[in-house]
């Protein structure tokens, strides 16, 4: 569910027409619902009330920083992946202890920043990983709690690109050995575990795939518990898919309905980690017709917003609704939507029914709250487009427009070169 919906013809974010914010803003343009990032925060929250539990949210889906200091100031934590992010949780005034910290590849300057802060916890993906953040804690005299991601070996049926918790997935350590890796991390003496992990894929759209992996999860921890190791933090990932086309996800309400009764009798405190169930719906991208033209076989619709821009079509072929920002009668067209960069992989929808359109409407490009922005580039050296949030009958830039002199920034001419 989210707020942008059409009175009369026209599409509305929240309380406010979307050419409006078009003619302040400019294209292409992110806008968000603030009202809709509380709703689904609120979902976790009201579904999880029965279990001491956090919600890290997940930065990468979208990292903007009036996002974060929404979410954060609601309770949220975060789950972050890079120095990068933990940089950007904590400037948006995300308090260090509920900041969980995941990636096959921490770099030392990462795990020591980490350290420093006194994150909740490093979601520690091998063994060589955790001999590292042992002897880094060691050096700088500090103490790291950890929980070990676990390969659970289950398919989530989803995007074999967002398929994480597979036997040949890059993540995680495989069940089989936990135990062993467990027992080895308890020996170490700057490694305090406190947790457990997993996280199997993204935009998944089933309660199963949870459920299975989480039994296989607690099975481990009665056998953590035998060899005399208690943590404290079950972190099950995040994950849970939304509605981009005719997708029935679960609610997370549905999710917990699942789950609360399998933790029930442990004393642990819960740890989510949604990104996309938070964001996605959350955030459209609007964009400009340029020009149409007929093609051999099919019409194109030209627009000013490109795979540098949103990349999740051309990177997993994934669909996004397009809907006009004025609805128009008459006839309808079947019609790509493609980007003006120089790559036959630059499309927003293909073979899609439309409105006839015309040079200077504009399209939204809805669920584009999640891994748009965020994977968005400056490919063709286009500068990336301004986020705008909206709130009711208010709206805020939360992200300017990038100029050229953006684009060159940091570029340097050696003097040699100068003469
Ligand atoms: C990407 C990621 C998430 C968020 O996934 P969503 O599908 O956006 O909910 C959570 N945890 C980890 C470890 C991740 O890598």
């Amino acid at each position: 569910m989210h707020y942008f919906k059409y009175k009369g013809n026209i599409l509305y974010a929240e309380d406010i027409p979307i050419n409006v914010l078009v003619e302040q803003y400019g294209t292409p343009l992110y806008i968000y619902s603030a009202k809709t990032l509380r709703r689904h925060l609120k979902a976790y929250t009201d579904s999880l009330k029965a279990l001491p539990h956090i919600i890290c949210y997940a930065v990468k889906a979208n990292s903007n920083a009036a996002i974060l200091r929404l979410l954060g100031s609601m309770g949220a934590g975060a789950d972050v992946v890079s120095g990068g992010e933990l940089y950007r949780a904590l400037r948006a005034g995300i308090p260090a202890g509920k900041i969980v910290y995941a990636g096959v590849g921490k770099r030392d300057d990462e795990i020591e920043y980490a350290l420093r802060k006194r994150i909740l916890m490093f979601n520690v993906e091998s063994i060589e990983e955790l001999e590292n953040i042992n002897h880094i804690a060691g050096k700088i005299k500090k103490t790291a709690p950890v929980a070990l991601r676990i390969n659970p070996d289950i398919d989530p049926e989803t995007h074999p690109y967002i398929s994480t918790g597979l036997k040949k997935n890059k993540f995680g350590i495989p069940i089989e050995t936990a135990l062993e890796f467990y027992k080895q991390a308890k020996q170490m003496k700057h490694i305090r575990v406190v947790g457990i992990h997993k996280h199997i894929g993204s935009q998944i759209t089933k309660v199963n795939p949870f459920v299975d992996a989480l039994e296989r999860i607690l099975i481990l921890v009665e056998h953590l518990k035998q060899e005399g190791i208690h943590i404290n933090y079950l972190d099950i990932g995040g994950g849970l898919g939304i509605r981009y086309n005719d997708e029935e996800p679960p609610h997370p309400k549905e999710l917990a309905k699942q789950i609360i009764p399998l933790l029930k009798k442990h004393d642990l405190t819960l740890v989510v980690e949604p990104g996309r169930s938070i964001v996605g719906n959350a955030g459209i991208l609007v964009t400009r017709v340029l020009y149409t033209k007929a093609g051999f076989d099919r019409k194109f619709i030209i627009v000013d917003a490109g795979m540098n821009d949103l990349m999740r079509p051309s990177l997993y072929n994934a669909f996004h609704q397009i809907l006009p920002v004025k609805k128009k009668r008459g006839k309808k067209v079947f019609a790509d939507v493609v980007g003006p960069i120089c790559e036959t992989g630059d499309f927003l929808a293909k073979g899609r029914e439309l409105p006839d359109v015309r040079r200077n409407d504009f399209l939204a490009v809805m669920s584009a709250g999640a891994y748009g922005f965020s994977m968005s580039s400056n490919y063709n050296s286009r500068p990336r487009p301004a986020e705008v949030l909206v709130d009711g009958n208010m709206h805020y830039l939360i992200r300017e427009r990038e100029t050229y002199r953006d684009l060159v920034r940091g570029e340097k001419i050696p003097d040699t070169l100068k003469e």
